[in-house]
Parts: structure tokens; sequence; C-alpha cells
């Protein structure tokens, strides 16, 4: 009797902490996984537009994205670059100076193609996420004064 009653409670609390277990996991996988998730399409674009400025290497771009609040690790971004590269969007050259040499990165012309199109998207998109603040904030002293 008193076994199945501890069963019984063991079995409530493994209960409990799976669920507590699947929350957290979702909140981790959305905080940690969905942000960067959404996010990994804007940092691709925004290495493509600098590309397509000039020359770009690795550890100038990690700086110019945290600038804009991206963190990117070396082990995050030189893949990325390689991928990009293998897409066709990039080339790459070994540039030495001295004794050192780094790795620099050319749009080529699909990835001067690819952001004149992307640019086109993200002009719509901005157009449309901003075209509810912009009524908003025309008709905000009418909200006021509704209010008072
Ligand atoms: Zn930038």
């Amino acid at each position: 009797m008193r076994r199945q009653e501890t069963e019984v409670q063991e079995r409530k609390a493994s209960n409990i902490d799976l669920c507590i277990v699947l929350r957290y996991r979702k909140k981790i996988l959305t905080q940690k996984v969905g942000n960067h998730w959404f996010y990994s399409g804007l940092v691709r674009l925004h290495i493509l537009h600098h590309a397509v400025e000039g020359p770009i290497f690795g550890f100038g771009i990690i700086e110019e994205l945290s600038r804009h609040g991206y963190r990117l690790s070396p082990g995050a971004l030189y893949p990325l670059l390689h991928s990009m590269e293998q897409m066709g969007y990039l080339r790459s050259t070994e540039e030495r100076s001295g004794r050192w040499s780094r790795r620099v990165y050319r749009a080529t012309p699909l990835g001067r193609e690819t952001l004149r199109e992307a640019k086109e998207k993200v002009r719509e998109l901005f157009a449309e996420l901003f075209e509810k603040e912009a009524e908003g904030s025309a008709s905000r002293p009418q909200r006021r004064s509704a209010k008072a």
C-alpha cells in the first residue's frame, strides 16, 4: 500500500517535472533558436550588402554585425561565409600582408543580383511592417483625448 502510494507520488512528480522541462525547453527554444532563426536571413543580407560595397573579411564583419546588435562568433560566421561562397554569392581569396594572411570575400555577380532583388522585398516588407505604426502615430492625439 505504502509502496503503491509512493509510486503514484513519484509518477505525479515526474509528470510535473516533465511539464516544467517542456515549458522551459519551449522558452529556451524560442529565445535562443527562435530569434536566431528569424535573424539569420537578415544577417545573410547584411553580409551580402557589405560584400557588394567592398571586400570583407571575417573579423571585420563580426565587428560590423556587433555594431548592429548581432553577436556572431567566428564559429558561426565562418561556416556562414563558406556556405555563401559555396552557393555562389561570394568569392574568396587568400590575401597576404607580410607574415599574416586572411581570407577576403567579395560579392559575385549572382550575389549582386540577389541583393538587388532582396532589397525590393525588404523595401516592401519594411513598408508593411511600419505602415500601422505610421497610422498609429497619426491617430495618437485622438486616442489621448478619448481617454481623458
Ligand atoms: Zn552594416
